[in-house]
C-alpha cells in the first residue's frame, strides 16, 4: 500500500534527522534511509515538513539545500536565528546553537533568514 509505505519512509527520515549530528541533503537522505526511497518523493516530503514547521534548511555555498529538524518551531517559522556552519573539508552543514540577533529592518519585509558560516568544523580542526 503506497500511504503505508509512504508513512514509514517518512517516519524513517525524521528519525534520521533526529540522529544526525549535521543537516542532511536530499541525497544524503535517499542514501541513508534503510526504506528505499526516491529523491522527488524526499523532497516533497521534507517541503511537507519544512511547511508543518518540523524542519528548516539553509542553502549552502553551492546553493544545495541542507535540512535540519526544528525544535519547537510551528508555520512561520522561517526566520530562524541559530547559526549554520559549512565545514570546507567534511562539507557537512551543522545547526549551531549560538544565536545571532535579527535586526530590525523598517521598511522591509523579511521573509527568511539564512545564517552560514564557512570554514572548518571543530572536528575537522582537531585532526
Ligand atoms: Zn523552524
Ligand atoms: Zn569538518
Ligand atoms: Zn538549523
Amino acid at each position: 500500500m503506497a500511504i503505508t509505505r509512504n508513512t514509514k519512509a517518512q517516519e524513517e527520515v525524521l528519525k534520521l534527522m533526529e540522529l544526525s549530528k549535521h543537516t542532511l541533503t536530499v541525497d544524503e537522505i535517499c542514501e541513508l534511509v534503510p526504506l528505499k526511497v526516491n529523491k522527488t518523493t524526499v523532497y516533497r516530503m521534507l517541503e511537507r515538513f519544512v511547511a508543518a514547521g518540523k524542519v528548516h534548511f539553509i542553502t549552502d555555498i553551492d546553493g544545495k539545500a541542507h535540512y535540519a529538524l526544528c525544535n519547537s518551531c510551528k508555520e512561520h517559522h522561517t526566520l530562524h536565528n541559530h547559526i549554520h556552519f559549512q565545514c570546507t573539508e567534511c562539507n557537512h552543514v551543522e545547526c549551531l546553537p549560538t544565536k545571532v540577533e535579527i535586526p530590525v529592518l523598517p521598511g522591509y519585509q523579511m521573509d527568511e533568514t539564512q545564517f552560514l558560516i564557512v570554514g572548518v568544523c571543530k572536528e575537522c580542526n582537531g585532526k
